[in-house]
């Protein structure tokens, strides 16, 4: 007989089936006549409660049988008499795969606090928070999949290791021990290349959007999902060192339809995850954040709010809230900023656009104006910034003078430039922090608690 997940049995299960079940137990209670486990196996939020009488397991096995413990039972579905749950499984056999030292285990019957099971990120999957976080981190990446299937985008691969810095905002990982940047082209012949990219410094990547470019412009509508690099030596509750985006890049596109795609994007993957893990966000809505399901429910019920980001400094001017930092046109938002914006003057998600050139990187097409270009951040509530977008510069001239102003090099973006020599076509795209999508999902307030593995200044143990 082949073993079933717990998800299915609570879900499909039958009273007098019979079912082979593994997973870890949460707890144990020894009554007089028999003993209970609440067995997990991460396939839901739910444990599936295991009766055990004495024939079933020796006093030798039962003490064994502690939290921590990995089994597999076999037994046979009965209607459950305990309040909450439907079925729950007499125990006819019991095999232990892996015991526990009751008095080593780091997850006790208490609440940990997530500082602590940041400490032990190899075991915390095994709580119900952690593992509510992972599920919908998996439903959110396949609905994400599925959206731009569904739309004939092109899923593309993107390479890690990279030689620029295309957001110019100084954030790049070094993957070469020496800093070959700063020796002369004609010195490198000497130096020990052992630890480089074969001559050549080399970086990890912060975002794949100029090679999405490429690739949109043969195929038209392409995205990415992978992860990105930023040297981000910030201790924020929304940065990651090493995070996962998805960069949708849609050729024969304005800034007007990149709009409409985030908009479509967001609603569809939160409505998604609302059907596939309606106990998960039951579960966060009553135990991390009381406002997680009304903001799900806003975000999929209504159009976000569009507004420019120069409305938006003078909203904020008029305001008179007082901010940590400046709120002065020409100057970036900070997620106080954000998070005021969308909390308090607007009530639901908006989209600024239209930002000053100065503070957006080079490839962001210029607005008539000569002062805006054509960017657009989509902010919500408790993040801030989830998506940051734009129009890309198709114009050879303004692009070739862009990068001047921003200080780089034409030679090395000769590849991104021919692409506006030949064939150029409007185009634009998006960049989602998968993680600020997780954790504006779940309400969980720190972005190291949404990844299995956080990346963070610190924090490289597991
Ligand atoms: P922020 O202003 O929060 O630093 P950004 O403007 O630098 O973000 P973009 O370059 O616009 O970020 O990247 C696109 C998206 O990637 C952001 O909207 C955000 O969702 C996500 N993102 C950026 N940096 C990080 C990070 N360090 N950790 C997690 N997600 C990030
Ligand atoms: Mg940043
Ligand atoms: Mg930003
Ligand atoms: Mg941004």
């Amino acid at each position: 007989m082949e073993h079933r997940k717990i998800l299915d049995i609570l879900r499909h299960g039958h009273p007098h089936e019979t079912a082979i079940v593994r997973g870890w137990i949460r707890t144990k209670r020894d009554l007089k006549n028999f003993s209970f486990i609440e067995l997990n196996d991460g396939s839901a939020l739910a444990n599936l409660q295991i009766v055990i009488n004495p024939q079933v397991a020796s006093p030798d096995l039962l003490k064994q049988l502690n939290t921590g413990a990995s089994i597999e039972v076999q037994g046979t579905l009965v209607d459950s008499p305990a309040k909450g749950q439907r079925l729950e499984l007499q125990a006819q056999q019991i095999h232990l795969y892996g015991g526990v030292d009751s008095e080593t285990y780091p997850l006790q019957k208490k609440r940990h606090s997530f500082e602590f099971l940041r400490t032990i990120a190899h075991l915390r999957s095994r709580t119900n928070t952690l593992s509510a976080v992972f599920r919908v981190r998996n439903s959110a990446a396949n609905a994400i999949h599925q959206f731009f299937q569904e739309r004939g985008f092109l899923w593309i691969h993107t390479p890690i290791l990279t030689s620029s810095d295309c957001e110019g905002a100084g954030e790049l990982f070094n993957v070469t021990q020496l800093d070959l940047a700063n020796i002369p082209k004609t010195e490198r012949q000497s130096v020990d290349y052992q630890h480089d990219f074969f001559g050549k410094p080399a970086y990890l990547t912060v975002s794949g959007q100029l090679e999405a470019e490429v690739m949109a412009m043969a195929f038209s509508n392409v995205y990415t999902f992978g992860p990105t690099f930023r040297a981000e030596n910030s201790n924020t509750s929304r940065h990651l060192a090493e995070f996962w985006m998805i960069e949708p890049e849609m050729a024969f596109c304005d800034l007007q339809g990149d709009m409409d795609l985030a908009q479509d994007f967001l609603k569809s993957i939160v409505q998604a995850v609302l059907n596939t893990c309606p106990e998960d966000l039951d579960f966060f809505n009553q135990r991390i954040d009381k406002t997680v399901l009304s903001r799900a429910e806003a975000i999929v019920n209504q159009d976000f709010e569009r507004l420019t980001y120069s409305e938006a400094i003078a909203q904020l001017e008029r305001s008179n809230q007082s901010f940590e930092f400046p709120v002065e046109w020409g100057l970036d938002l900070q997620s106080e900023h954000e998070r005021y914006l969308t909390e308090q003057l607007i009530g639901k998600p908006v989209i600024l656009y239209d930002y000053p050139i100065g503070i957006k990187a080079f490839y962001m097409r210029a607005n008539d104006d000569g002062r805006t270009v054509a960017a657009m951040d989509v902010l919500v509530p408790q993040i801030g910034e989830i998506i940051g977008g734009s129009q890309r510069e198709e114009r050879l001239d303004l692009l070739q003078q862009r990068l001047q102003a921003s200080g780089l090099n034409e030679q090395d973006y000769w590849w991104y430039l021919d692409l506006r020599r030949y064939g150029t076509v409007p185009h634009a795209g998006f960049g989602l922090g998968f993680e600020r999508l997780v954790q504006f999902i779940t309400g969980m307030s720190n972005i190291r608690d949404v990844i299995p593995f956080p990346r963070a200044p610190m924090s490289i143990e597991f």
